[in-house]
């Protein structure tokens, strides 16, 4: 089974779920898919023994061949190469490796190279199996390296996949074709507001999802009432607790500080199961 946790925020607690729940399962994958600011490995302490560098193919022209027919430029819709004079430029950073100018180029004259995105880190703590992707700074293609890491899900294993904050290309990337999503919000306005663009993004993908409310004693019961009239299931609350805070700022899971909040994340976790099992038949 494929759980991904995601938000329509960052600041919501979405990574400190991931690894609690990590924790309180008698065995687990978790993978950092936040490639731009991973943080999972904050909470799960891992000790790392697998690294990857992971790259892209982008092109690179050939002067001598290039005529400057501006077929290649034409093409490419992601402004990847623009035409000064006669020469082409290229814009590496901005080359999505569609191979357009590689096909409309008449005279071979596109070649490629390749970039690094990032790399992947692998490990373990106890029963939990670690990933995460770290995007290189000034790298602006992310879903290619949370591709990548995805493909660290073991189909007979439970995966829970930290998903970027947000509702753009790499929060599509981490949680499509995932069996469940998990929404982490909290009770405010703003929690509110992004919570909303979250599920209408997640009902594009036909994941089934629900909510996980953290700071749940703060605020008003808005996110309650818009979950209800959604079908969404409440899977937790999460009260806002000094101690739980402490833990958190240390980088300490709260699920191991009190343990009575392992029973918490099985209970959720079977929630879920029953959920997916139930869409399955
Ligand atoms: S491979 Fe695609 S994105 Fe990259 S420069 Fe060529 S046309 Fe543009
Ligand atoms: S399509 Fe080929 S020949 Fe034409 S400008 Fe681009 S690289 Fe040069």
């Amino acid at each position: 089974m494929i759980i991904s946790i995601a938000s329509g925020k960052g600041g919501t607690g979405k990574t400190t779920i991931a690894a609690n729940l990590a924790f309180s399962l008698p065995r687990a994958r978790i993978l950092d898919c936040d490639v731009e600011e991973p943080n999972v490995h904050l909470f799960i302490k891992p000790e790392l023994d697998y690294r990857e560098e992971v790259g892209t193919a982008v092109l690179l022209i050939d002067e001598e061949l290039c005529d400057g027919c501006r077929k290649c430029v034409d093409i490419c819709r992601f402004r990847a190469l623009t035409m000064i004079g006669s020469k082409i430029l290229t814009f590496p950073e901005m080359c999505h490796s569609c191979g357009g100018c590689l096909e409309v180029c008449p005279r071979g004259a596109v070649g490629e190279t390749s970039r690094q995105l990032g790399i992947i880190e692998g490990g373990r703590r106890d029963n939990i199996i670690f990933f995460h992707g770290l995007l290189r700074v000034g790298e602006s293609m992310a879903p290619p390296l949370i591709k990548k890491v995805r493909s660290f899900c073991r189909s007979d294993e439970i995966n829970i996949i930290d998903a970027p904050p947000g509702t753009s290309c790499p929060v599509i990337m981490a949680t499509k074709d995932t069996d469940f999503v998990i929404l982490v919000t909290e009770p405010t306005p703003f929690g509110l507001h992004d919570l909303k663009l979250a599920v209408e993004a997640m009902k594009l993908l036909g994941v089934p999802m629900g909510l996980v409310i953290n700071r749940a004693d703060m605020g008003d019961d808005k996110v309650l009432r818009y979950a209800e009239a959604e079908q969404i299931p409440l899977l937790l609350s999460i009260p806002f607790k000094r101690e739980i805070a402490a833990v958190y700022s240390r980088g300490e899971l709260f699920a191991q500080a009190f343990p009575e909040w392992q029973e918490r994340f099985r209970g959720m976790f079977a929630e879920i199961t029953a959920i997916v099992e139930g869409g399955r038949k």
